[in-house]
């Protein structure tokens, strides 16, 4: 093996394994919580099948998500796999107080007061981490508690500026529930005081993906990238839709975006829970267009909290996500605190490989073309083309490089039909593009002449054991190589 061709391999490399962690092209997230954050655990899951790793910034300390991202970072030293981290700002997420004793049943008809001062919640008065409840919110506003468990409904306004409010549905309320308010339009910011700590930490900390919460506009998103770029971080951004406001700006926030997060848990309290569905198949269908990794999330196995097996209609929701063309799939707390995360990762990965294998029709459904009112159109052409011919030959490897991700994201986005491995010189993208769908990575930075870079592509993919002689290999890239253009070549190779 060349001197060359070492330099690109990890000192420890279990072909199997690698091969193994391909086999699926929807990929897996896992949220981290008490069930899964040692090494071992963590590495364990990854040999099942994760691919991302998510830290859920509205649980634990600091401390603790740093000992879990050095775990991870550990795990891509020494193990042939690339996870990618992906930090999940809690953003303005609304909360009531303490509640005495942890229980206080609420019945249809009661009246009681919502109050932004401190206090222990009874049957009297809740304290609500909202200070401009009053302002905002009018009477006959509905304001919903613990996932819309408990429903109550705006009334009056006391001389000191607190909420009266009737409960419309009662039940059991119990300390610091999330409170949603589908009918107020918020005033709080994108970036809440916690989440600007916690933004100071993710960008230290190198995390790959950082997710926003409750996005309301594409100035939440601006706002955000403003605070990376000042500190030429290259963490990308993904905007969690959960807020009917974000669906009506929809097309600015998916194009400023770097990817989406579906996070049907607020969307479906936020949003009559029937329309849920409908609303992930367009959300989908619109970051295909645009080339933009789209994760559907949340309580895709949750009876595997608690069970060995899932629901009839859980396997059915996360098949359909795949059929439908998710870039990944989430778990939450199925792998965070639940009783089997490594069993729902392997019954996730064999749920997805079996609609892969059998029923999924690669880029059909959206009959994806490159757009020609697009800048990039030449080279999205040039993508298209590759997926095309590599179908039509029925290659064993389409291999695209990238600088910026782009290249990446498009070829994904299509959907193709043979593997996907894409080369960069740039370090943060090879764990950043283990969220797209189909992709596997590999750091590689020799700029001498397209032939080479070829030739050298195809040796790491054979000496991983991706490839062998008789191979037929589809090769986008950009040519002459020292004006790094975007994509504009394409070649096909038989392996020697
Ligand atoms: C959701 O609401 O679906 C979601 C993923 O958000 P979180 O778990 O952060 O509340």
């Amino acid at each position: 093996m060349s001197e060359k061709i070492l330099k690109y391999l990890h000192t420890h490399m279990d072909k199997q394994a690698a091969i193994k962690h391909m086999s699926h092209r929807t990929k897996i997230v896992a949220t981290i919580g008490p069930a899964c954050d040692t090494y071992e655990k963590l590495l364990e899951l990854v040999q099942t099948g994760v691919n991302v790793f998510r830290l859920n910034f509205s649980h634990g300390t600091l401390e603790d998500k740093a000992v879990v991202i050095e775990h991870i970072r550990n795990i891509n030293k020494t193990q042939p796999f690339n996870i990618s981290i992906l930090a999940d700002l809690q953003g303005p997420k609304l909360r009531i107080g303490e509640i005495e004793n942890n229980e206080l049943l609420l019945k249809e008809g009661d009246i009681l007061t919502f109050t932004n001062k401190k206090c222990i919640g009874n049957k009297e008065r809740i304290y609500v981490s909202y200070p401009n409840l009053s302002d905002d919110i009018q009477i006959g506003n509905i304001i919903l508690i613990d996932d819309g468990k408990i429903e109550v409904k705006v009334v009056d306004f006391t001389s000191e500026k607190d909420v009266k409010v009737e409960v419309i549905i009662g039940g059991i309320l119990s300390s610091k529930k999330g409170i949603n308010l589908p009918d107020t339009k918020i005033s709080l910011p994108a970036l809440t005081e916690k989440d600007l700590v916690d933004l100071d930490f993710i960008i230290e900390q190198k995390c790959d993906w950082v997710a926003l919460s409750f996005v309301r506009s594409v100035k939440d998103i601006v706002i955000l990238r403003s605070k990376l770029d000042e500190r030429k971080s290259k963490t990308k951004i993904i905007a969690k839709i959960e807020k009917p406001e974000a669906l009506n700006n929809i097309r600015d926030i998916v194009i400023e975006s770097d990817a989406i997060m579906i996070a049907r848990g607020d969307l479906g309290v936020e949003l009559p829970v029937e329309k849920v569905p409908l609303i992930q198949r367009e959300l989908i269908r619109k970051c295909l267009h645009r080339a933009k990794p789209v994760i559907v999330a949340t309580q895709m196995m949750e009876s595997m909290i608690d069970h060995v097996k899932p629901n009839r209609s859980e396997i059915t929701d996360v098949a359909n996500a795949v059929l439908e063309g998710a870039d990944a799939v989430m778990l939450s707390g199925e792998t965070a605190v639940g009783h089997h995360p490594s069993l729902v990762v392997e019954t996730m990965r064999k749920i997805i490989m079996q609609v892969e294998q059998t029923e999924y029709r690669y880029n059909r459904e959206y009959d994806l073309m490159p757009q020609p009112h697009s800048p990039s159109f030449l080279s999205d052409a040039i993508c298209y083309n590759a997926c095309k011919i590599a179908r039509d030959v029925n290659a064993d490897a389409l291999i695209g490089m990238t600088q910026s991700g782009y290249t990446g994201f498009m070829l994904s986005s299509f959907r193709p039909s043979s593997p996907l491995y894409v080369f960069s010189k740039e370090k943060s993208l090879i764990n950043q593009l283990s969220l797209s769908w189909g992709i596997r990575a590999f750091y590689y930075d020799e700029e001498e002449s397209v032939d080479g870079i070829i030739t050298d592509q195809i040796n790491i993919l054979k000496e991983r054991g991706f490839l062998q002689p008789g191979n037929i290999v589809i090769n986008t890239g950009s040519t002459p190589v020292s004006l790094h253009l975007p994509t504009n070549m394409i070649k096909i190779t038989k392996v020697i």
